[in-house]
């Protein structure tokens, strides 16, 4: 059963010895990012077609393929031809690397892309992930994996039944802070965990943007941010919630008309854990997880962004590993992953259980009841 698997990300995790013979990486102090395990794949570049040329493609997604080991960017999928040309411009890409939606069928006769990269509003993921899987292509896909659990387990089978792998973009299962405190939490640095809370929003802006309309998100800040709280949750505990119970407002009725602003859920997990967490579309300024134990605390603020993580511990040191290139990172990894021919720790399962919870938070809000997830 879903609900009850061991956390995938622990499960990938190198032991302790392991890490300790890696001296290059103790000294560099990312203690669980595997590349040392990682030395037998094949050193080569798998290319990427980016599927959906918005804000994530163009400002993060394309600078970070130039800074990966592992990949390159080999192919786009657009709607817009005017994005198409000032691509191929800036990209170096022949017309045969360009594909629109309709088309994508045709990746299957490019040998030169391997994975296509869905960033595309999240109720389309579902659309173009099974039509990269049916032209052959390995999926990595943007979070929240789609809108629905009937959505995600479409996109697991079309990608088993290609042969084909399929990760979520949850980037910071790759990065270094985050890293560092389920290794606080598992290795009861601080003792023993009780409670965490976790929250992230921000004020949304266009209000004719995709974001707003249930359709194309599947919901509001908790589709979008709250995830990332939900996901701290999972990881920190290492465990999957036994119930869930949530409140949503909206201040906003005309902007917000078809999604909530704001959210508040609690859940409790299975050693007894609490969590207790808020999302936002309304104002800015959460971002943040705090786990506490029967004798102190860890905290990351801000947690969530690009850059600039950091924290504290209530034994007085700092969390503060360096910043670097969260998604070059999680491209490398599923790019080594393909090569290795071994697991993604964030596959489709993981975006899953996400939509699973989110799906009961939801469902609370609506009933006004506490919602069993066993
Ligand atoms: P944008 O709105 O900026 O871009 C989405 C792109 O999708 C559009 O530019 C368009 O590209 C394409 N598209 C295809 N059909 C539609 C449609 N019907 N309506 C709107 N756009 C369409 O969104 P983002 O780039 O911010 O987000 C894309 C995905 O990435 C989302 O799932 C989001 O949750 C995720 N995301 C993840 C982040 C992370 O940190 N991991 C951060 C931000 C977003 P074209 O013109 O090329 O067709």
């Amino acid at each position: 059963m879903e609900n009850g698997d061991s956390f995938p990300l622990m499960n990938s995790l190198p032991s302790r010895r392991h890490f300790l013979k890696a001296s290059a990486l103790a000294a560099a102090a990312l203690p669980f990012i595997p590349k040392f395990s990682l030395a037998a794949a094949p050193k080569r570049k798998l290319g990427f077609a980016l599927c959906g040329l918005g804000n994530l493609s163009t400002n993060q997604i394309a600078p970070a393929l130039q800074e990966t080991e592992y990949c390159k960017l080999a192919g786009i999928i657009t709607g817009t031809p005017e994005k198409a040309r000032r691509w191929q411009a800036q990209y170096n890409l022949p017309d045969h690397s360009v594909y629109s939606y309709d088309t994508m069928s045709k990746l299957a006769d490019n040998p030169d892309i391997d994975v296509v990269y869905v960033v595309t509003p999240n109720g389309l993921h579902a659309d173009h992930t099974i039509a990269a899987a049916k032209a052959g292509k390995h999926v990595l896909c943007e979070k929240p994996m789609e809108v629905s659990v009937e959505k995600c387990r479409q996109m697991i089978d079309a990608c088993k039944t290609a042969g084909k792998q399929l990760a979520i973009g949850y980037r910071l299962h790759f990065e270094p802070n985050h890293q560092e405190c389920i290794r606080l939490v598992r290795e009861q640095v601080l003792g023993s965990l009780k409670f965490i809370e976790a929250g992230f929003g921000f004020a949304i802006g266009d209000p004719a943007q995709w974001r707003l309309k249930k359709e194309l998100s599947g919901g509001g800040p908790m589709m979008d941010v709250g995830i990332y709280a939900l996901q701290a949750m999972r990881y920190l505990s290492g465990e999957e919630p036994i119930s869930v119970s949530a409140l949503a407002t909206t201040n906003d009725k005309v902007k917000f008309r078809d999604i909530e602003e704001s959210l508040t859920w609690q859940m409790a997990f299975p050693s007894g854990v609490l969590a207790n967490g808020n999302t936002t579309y309304g104002f800015s300024g959460i971002n943040r997880f705090s786990a506490n134990t029967d004798r102190g605390w860890l905290a990351l603020n801000p947690a969530y962004g690009y850059h600039g993580i950091s924290g504290s511990r209530s034994d007085g040191k700092t969390i503060r590993l360096a910043d670097m290139n969260q998604f070059a990172a999680e491209m490398d990894d599923f790019a080594q992953c393909i090569l290795g021919n071994r697991p993604t720790r964030v596959p489709g399962e993981e975006g899953l259980r996400d939509m699973k919870v989110i799906s009961a938070i939801y469902e609370s809000v609506r009933t006004g009841k506490v919602v069993n997830l066993t």
